[in-house]
């Protein structure tokens, strides 16, 4: 696809950025940059490979050199949170920053916009989460968010992980942002998924199985029967078809990929820096496109 360039780099460009660690294989520079060309915006998208132990001079840096804010992305999303001026109540209870907004006067408020992009893109596939009965699979950074989004809206939510003691921690920290009962957890096992599949509305894989390279890996033994009318958001986008979504699918269940989360999430992140309406499919077709390589 052609695009046309973006006007150059001047004094008035207004610039944003991610940083990571590594970085070099993340589409969201591709995806904002699209987004401003899109939108007319004289804004730039930069990423920045910043190691772990430095992220409080990068924060430092970015203020001075004038940013309007960052995405932060692994491992970083914790460590902002000690290090900016002020939290949102979901960035302070998922226990993680992936967005931060940056004032003229350089004060910094971190955001979470993983939750309200995890649940835009469930509400866009047709799915109505509020009292559903959802089975979240995984308890690390990204079941953080998904568990605060589903237990906030009033869902009724079981954790199960690997390691359950983390599962059990997790219930604990998000009992208080329940709308509803809240979090329960237990150990990933083929007996807990026989027992509460069955049961389930909705299942979300937010373990990093079937994520390249490890794209033959499920989290969802092939013995136990995929509960088929329960709908899969599985938040690994690349590959773009996992072995979990082609489970369920087999046993009649709708699916999809975690693509539209990381293009919400974006989306949300950038009416926030610039105040304007994201091109949610602008966005979407760039991160498509960087995801091909192309
Ligand atoms: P993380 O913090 O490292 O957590 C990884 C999770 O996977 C843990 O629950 C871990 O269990 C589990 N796991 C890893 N290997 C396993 C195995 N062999 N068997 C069973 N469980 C295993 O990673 P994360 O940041 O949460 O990311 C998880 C996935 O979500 C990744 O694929 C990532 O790309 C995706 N993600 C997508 C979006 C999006 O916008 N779509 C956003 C964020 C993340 P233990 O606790 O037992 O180690």
């Amino acid at each position: 696809m052609t695009t046309s360039p973006r006007p150059p780099l001047t004094g008035k460009t207004r610039l944003v950025g991610v940083i990571g660690w590594p970085i070099e294989h993340s589409v969201s520079p591709p995806m904002h940059n699209a987004a401003f060309e899109a939108l007319g915006l004289d804004w730039c998208y930069v990423p920045f490979a910043v190691a772990p132990e430095r992220v409080a001079e990068a924060l430092s840096g970015v203020r001075v050199l004038g940013l309007r804010g960052i995405n932060a992305t692994v491992p970083h999303k914790q460590a902002l949170l000690s290090l900016v001026d002020e939290l949102t109540p979901a960035a302070r209870a998922i226990g993680a920053v992936n967005t931060v907004v940056i004032a003229e006067n350089g004060r910094t408020l971190g955001h979470n916009t993983d939750a309200a992009g995890f649940l835009r893109s469930l509400r866009e596939a047709g799915v109505a989460p509020e009292g559903a009965s959802a089975l979240v699979l995984g308890a690390g950074g990204a079941a953080r968010a998904v568990v605060y989004a589903l237990a906030s809206i009033g869902a009724r939510v079981t954790i199960l992980n690997r390691t359950p003691a983390r599962a059990e921690a997790l219930a604990a920290d998000m009992a208080g942002a329940a709308a509803g009962e809240p979090p329960r957890a237990g150990a990933l096992t083929p007996e807990a998924l026989v027992a509460l599949g069955a049961g389930a509305d909705l299942v979300v894989n937010s373990t990093s199985l079937g994520m390249w390279p490890h794209t033959e890996t499920s989290p969802w033994p092939e013995e136990v029967p995929f509960p088929g009318g329960a709908f899969l958001y599985d938040l690994v986008y690349n590959p773009r078809r996992t072995r979990l979504m082609a489970q369920a699918e087999a046993a009649g269940a709708r699916a999809v990929d975690g693509l539209r989360m990381l293009v919400h999430q974006g989306a949300e992140a950038l009416t926030m820096w610039t105040g304007v309406a994201a091109p949610v499919e602008v966005m979407y077709r760039a991160c498509e496109r960087a995801l091909e390589g192309g």
